[in-house]
């Protein structure tokens, strides 16, 4: 088998948004917004491309955007990672994710991570050779059990991988849930990764950084990303700050897989990170509203709808329609509904086994949630 590890799946993003564009299908599987970000942040990148900015940056990433992103995390966290050496940029969160991974976890170890999880976690930790153990977030709360953590730590455990808000699941993890995770990792003096690429996208309560909490800063890699934030997925700029110790093994290993990329994007990012806070609540309350609409269009529709904390994502189940087999009814949705959304079942450790709960997205204009909903009414 010359596959490896990781290889021979085909993501399922690939796959829905495959069938979305072979049946015209309203697309509320993967997350991407159908519009682009603000426009003087794509004049910024125009303009750096205009004055000539296309050859490599430096592998940390172009000083102005690091000048960035240690602003943006000193107004919003009080964080104030330096620029010198405790920020890399990277070619999106992914990035930052596998380099993280590779730079971490050795073979045979262990990476504790909230389940379900993102579908590149696993195929990561796989890909360092290590073994992802799952701590299940459960129907209808997805609370992580604190009092299961620590039981799940064993002498191969590396790293705990915490992502919130949380894909697919909604779930914004508080300040009690944060510190009993910075106890574990302290007293099992584990490295943490955490993925805060909806950052911006908190509806109920508060987003807080597990860094910013007292000693975490030490041992935590933080990894962001633009692509939500400012509606440019397909720019693939992200970052992770932590640490100098830490943040150098990631550009160690960085160095590697990209050397570095998107020099004009890194400029269009840095003007982004700089919107004042008009830009943040504007993009909140459009979200905020277009949640409310998906969430009570698939309740009347029948569906069990869990209403997310954070993210652009509603997990539901599909149980009360009568599927229990939610890859089922997604593989069947394109044609028969003409609308494709994710079925959750593939981010749990084990990803063929059957489960009810299904994924939208409302990162969409209005009418084309409508327009999804209503075929959804015709069709099911
Ligand atoms: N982490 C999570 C939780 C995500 O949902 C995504 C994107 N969907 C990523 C990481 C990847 O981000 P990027 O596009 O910046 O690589
Ligand atoms: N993060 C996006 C999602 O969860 C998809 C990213 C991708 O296509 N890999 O929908």
């Amino acid at each position: 088998d010359r596959s490896g590890p990781a290889a021979p799946q085909t993501t399922i993003f690939t796959v829905m948004s495959a069938l979305a564009q072979r049946h015209g299908a309203v697309n509320l599987g993967q997350g991407f917004p159908d519009e682009s970000g603000p426009d003087y942040v794509i004049e910024a990148a125009a303009a750096a491309m205009r004055e000539g900015r296309n050859q490599y940056p430096p592998l940390a990433g172009v000083p102005e955007l690091r000048e960035a992103i240690a602003a943006h995390q000193r107004h919003w966290y009080g964080l104030d990672p330096a620029v010198e050496d405790e920020i890399v940029v990277t070619a999106g969160a992914t990035e930052a994710i596998a380099a993280a991974m590779l730079a971490f976890v050795r073979p045979g170890d262990e990476v504790v991570a909230m389940e379900p999880f993102y579908d590149s976690y696993k195929a990561s930790v796989e890909l360092a050779g290590g073994t992802i153990v799952p701590w299940r977030l459960e129907a209808p709360g997805f609370r992580p059990d604190l009092e299961r953590l620590g039981g799940l730590v064993t002498d191969r455990t590396r790293m705990l991988l915490v992502n919130s808000p949380h894909n697919p699941t909604g779930t914004v993890l508080d300040r009690a849930e944060l510190e009993a995770i910075a106890r574990v990792a302290a007293e099992r003096d584990l490295v943490v990764v955490t993925d805060e690429v909806y950052e911006h996208l908190v509806f109920e309560g508060e987003h807080l950084p597990l860094a910013a909490l007292p000693g975490m800063w030490e041992r935590t890699v933080s990894i962001g990303s633009a692509g939500k934030t400012f509606s440019v997925t397909g720019w693939k700029i992200g970052w992770a700050t932590g640490p100098a110790a830490l943040i150098d093994r990631v550009k160690g290993v960085k160095q590697y897989l990209s050397f570095a990329s998107g020099t004009p994007f890194q400029y269009g990012i840095a003007a982004a990170l700089a919107s004042g806070p008009e830009y943040y609540e504007d993009y909140l309350a459009g979200y905020a509203e277009r949640r409310g609409l998906l969430a009570a269009g698939l309740a009347e529709l029948g569906f069990a709808v869990y209403e997310p904390q954070g993210t652009y994502f509603i997990t539901t189940s599909a149980a009360p329609l009568g599927y229990g087999d939610g890859m089922a009814f997604c593989l069947d949705l394109p044609e028969r509904c003409g609308v494709v959304a994710i079925p959750n079942q593939v981010f749990y450790a084990d990803p063929s086994a059957p489960r009810p709960e299904v994924r939208f997205t409302f990162c969409k204009p209005r009418a084309v949630l409508e327009e999804g909903l209503e075929r959804l009414r015709k069709g099911l």
